[in-house]
């Protein structure tokens, strides 16, 4: 038997490739390392529809052949990279879109790329309650898997689950099924949904998600410059005790980060390590009134200026210098950008910042690289960020990922948090155990083993093997 043939015979030749090129490219992801022998696949199939699914993952199982799920490969924690040889199941061809303004839902394949369904969305009136730095490549099944609402605070309007009414799944024995409703009210009590939105990709490959309309809102953004990050931090507390309504977005960069991406952007530069932020209401004048709420809760700690931006195409200048620094300190330096996410208590926000600029000091491998921070700080989720050698070998490489996937794992202990990105397994496993002990742990083991008694769908995930 030929996996590759009898792929070609669910899905076509055409979609199926056992080319050495298109087998690497696509089990690798945003690390900075190359594959080993045994990650490469035998091929990769592009299914167009959860008919098609359900035959690959029925002949997956039978044959005993592990299938890796891909959207565009950028989550962050390992998640995407198989670890032994199976079939990549991608999902770009999963990308129809459906908006029904009399239902007040959209519906969309696991496929659609997220800045092309915002845009679309947008056209009509309406916001995408998803924002990862990633957007213009990532797609919507690998986001609702990991369910991040990415830049977007939680406490402004919440995680994509909280706006998705249910999901089209094809389950890892084959068989197809539907959760949640086309109601605008979701179900009490048992929602099949909630298994897969922020399923880690262990349970089901999601096909289709229904998601209710968001009505655009009106923006008013702000900049304010700090020169020094602890007041910058006491800002942020004072905006949470203050009572302030809080911003859809905001970011944070540390001054050396600010000054590159100013530059890279065509701004002046700038003095000082930035806050941008946009509050958000029905009316311009709410927005502005919100706004300058948190201005009031920021100024109270000193900042060296506040810029009250006049509109989008300012705030667009300033975040793209936010958004583009990473891509951009590696094209100049040929190095691999790599951070962290510590999630502080609020309350120890000033001295988690603190720590987070001092997070590689000391670390063995990593400790006298060039790093940086920068944080999705209303939500109070930080990145201390680093640049990997891209001349490293790439065992050093891996080791350095474990390094700081180590120095995160023992923040986030300390605070009793989690990460609220990049899901929770692959290299976040051995932090879930310490996390939420071995009975928590055999709690998500058990329920994965009801459900995918041959481990056929993203082995590897769970266990850590990554
Ligand atoms: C430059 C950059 C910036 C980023 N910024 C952010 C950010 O601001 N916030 C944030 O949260 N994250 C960010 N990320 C990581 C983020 O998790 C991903 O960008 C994105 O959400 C995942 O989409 P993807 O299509 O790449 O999924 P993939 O990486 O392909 O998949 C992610 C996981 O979901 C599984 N999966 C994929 N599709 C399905 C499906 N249809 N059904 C079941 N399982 C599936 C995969 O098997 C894998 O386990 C960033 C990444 C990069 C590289």
């Amino acid at each position: 038997m030929s996996i590759v043939s009898e792929l070609e015979k669910i899905v076509s030749e055409e979609f199926v490739s056992s080319a050495l090129i298109d087998r690497i490219v696509s089990a690798e992801d945003s690390y900075p390392y190359e594959l080993r022998e045994e990650e490469v696949p035998y091929a990769v199939v592009m299914p167009g529809c959860k008919e098609e699914i359900s035959q690959i993952l029925r002949f997956a199982n039978k044959e005993k052949v592990p299938v890796f799920v891909r959207g565009s490969a950028t989550q962050l924690a390992g998640a995407t990279r198989p670890h032994t040889h199976g079939i990549i199941l991608s999902i770009d061809r999963l990308n129809k879109l459906d908006i029904f303004e009399d239902y007040n839902f959209f519906e969309c394949g696991a496929g659609c790329i997220v800045l092309q369904l915002a845009q679309k969305l947008e056209g009509l009136g309406y916001y995408l309650p998803v924002h990862p730095g990633s957007r213009r490549i990532a797609r919507m099944g690998g986001t609702v898997s990991n369910n991040t609402s990415a830049h977007i605070i939680d406490a402004s309007i919440g995680k994509p689950s909280d706006y998705i009414l249910g999901v089209e799944v094809v389950l890892p024995n084959g068989d197809i099924i539907e959760t949640g409703t086309k109601g605008m009210r979701r179900p009490a009590g048992t929602d099949l949904t909630k298994f897969f939105v922020g399923g880690d990709g262990l349970l089901g490959v999601i096909t289709k998600i229904r998601m209710m309309l968001v009505p655009a809102f009106k923006s008013s953004y702000a900049v304010a410059y700090f020169n020094n990050l602890n007041s910058m931090a006491r800002g942020v507390q004072r905006m949470y005790y203050e009572k302030r309504p809080k911003p859809l977005l905001m970011e944070m960069m540390d001054e050396k980060m600010t000054r590159l991406g100013f530059k890279a952007s065509g701004l002046p530069a700038p003095e000082g390590a930035i806050i941008l932020f946009e509050s958000i209401g029905c009316s311009r004048e709410e927005a502005e009134a919100k706004r300058e709420l948190v201005i009031q809760s920021l100024e109270a700690e000193n900042p060296i200026k506040v810029d009250r931006l006049k509109g989008i195409d300012e705030w667009n200048a300033i975040l793209s210098a936010r958004e583009v620094i990473g891509s951009l300190l590696c094209q100049e330096s040929g190095d691999y950008s790599k951070a962290a996410e510590v999630i502080p208590n609020l309350k120890y926000l000033p001295e988690a910042t603190e720590e987070c600029v001092n997070f590689y000091q000391g670390l063995p491998i990593c400790g006298s690289l060039d790093h940086y921070l920068y944080a999705h700080i209303g939500a109070v989720s930080l990145h201390p960020g680093i640049l990997i050698p891209g001349d490293w070998d790439g065992e050093k490489k891996r080791q350095a990922i474990t390094e700081i996937m180590e120095r995160e794992a023992e923040l986030n202990l300390k605070y009793g948090s989690c990460g609220g990105e990049w899901g929770q397994f692959s290299k976040r496993t051995s932090f879930f155990i310490r996390r939420y002990g071995k009975e928590g742990y055999e709690f998500v083991k058990n329920i994965k083993k009801a459900i995918d008694p041959n481990n056929i769908l993203n082995p590897g995930v769970l266990e850590g093997y990554r």
